[in-house]
């Protein structure tokens, strides 16, 4: 997602080593080369409990599926062509080093289905529920989701979108929403040996642009009602400083989510005036109807993604 430059302090905002370059890319079903797709015929069938069955890279026990993005050729331009990259990784010297959290901007099922499309030219790994945590896994995770608006960290990267409003309280981040991301979170880290910390587990806002031009237009996903310290807590590498770098180069900022609000200044676009304390509503008290008409009309956090790949910098 994307909003202006707003003043927030995030627990433990530490640098993304390394980062620097550019873009994001995808894959799909329907162009015969979708290895997933018997399995995501398959999925519509199958207990969610039973990673293995559904075909999707998930833990056991994790209510979790697969439902392939979109990956299909959109022109007669090779490079016109929706939602990802195929690849190897590791395999293919594509090291995956991090997790990158978003949350959606749009609802669960808008944003598996904005996926689906191939000319949305935006994906993630995975999406989770608010409501009840349920994991849909898109992309396979050895191929390159376009998620985080910068190639080189969607090179080496898992990207995971979790269904919320950055502006509209903690509430979309339920106890559900966070065991399983907690779970998935781990569960990924310990295939492909991520160290669990703070510098490797990122938020969107923690994503440089790839170019200097593009630093004020990244996002800040999840935003300021995401509670690290809870969800680092539930990986199991709760943020106590223990695990930073012992140089002093980085500095670990752990304010209490509870007691530090920040101010939040983006909900009328000028981004000059704080935002109304009844902005913080919860996901509950919005009916259904309400909600699908802020999902058709919020800009998401992929979107973002699109416009960063048709400027071509971010790209290759
Ligand atoms: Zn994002």
């Amino acid at each position: 997602m994307r909003l202006r430059a707003i003043a927030l302090v995030f627990a433990a905002m530490l640098a993304v080593a390394g980062a620097a370059q550019a873009a994001p890319p995808n894959h799909g079903s329907g162009k015969g080369n979708a290895p997933h797709g018997t399995a995501a015929a398959r999925a519509a069938l199958d207990p969610l409990h039973n990673a293995g069955k559904s075909g999707a890279e998930c833990p056991n026990g994790l209510a979790c599926r697969f439902v392939p993005a979109a990956y299909e050729q959109n022109s007669a331009d090779p490079g016109d062509y929706g939602n990802y990259d195929l690849a190897n990784r590791p395999a293919d010297g594509l090291a995956i080093r991090y997790v990158v959290i978003h949350d959606t901007e749009v609802g669960y099922d808008d944003t598996i289905a904005l996926f689906q499309n191939p000319l949305a030219y935006v994906s993630s790994h995975y999406v989770t529920r608010s409501s009840d945590g349920e994991v849909t896994q898109m992309v396979p995770t050895k191929d390159v989701a376009w998620h985080a608006g910068n190639w080189w960290i969607n090179t080496h990267s898992v990207g995971i979108e979790n269904e919320g409003f950055a502006l509209e309280g903690s509430e979309w981040f339920t106890g559900a929403l966070y065991r399983s991301l907690a779970r998935l979170t781990r569960y990924t880290a310990d295939r492909y040996g991520i160290p669990l910390d703070r510098e490797h587990i990122i938020g969107h806002d923690q994503v440089p642009g790839p170019t200097e031009a593009f630093q004020a237009g990244m996002h800040w996903d999840p935003g300021p009602f995401f509670d690290w310290d809870r969800f680092m807590t539930l990986v199991g590498a709760p943020i106590t400083g223990a695990h930073g770098d012992r140089t002093g180069r980085i500095v670990t900022i752990d304010p209490s989510f509870e007691k530090n609000e920040p101010v939040v200044s983006a909900c009328d676009g000028s981004g000059s005036h704080p935002c109304p304390r009844s902005r913080r509503i919860s996901s509950t008290s919005i009916p259904p109807r309400a909600r699908a008409r802020r999902s058709s009309t919020t800009r998401s956090c992929p979107a973002r993604e699109r416009r960063a790949r048709r400027t071509g910098v971010t790209r290759r």
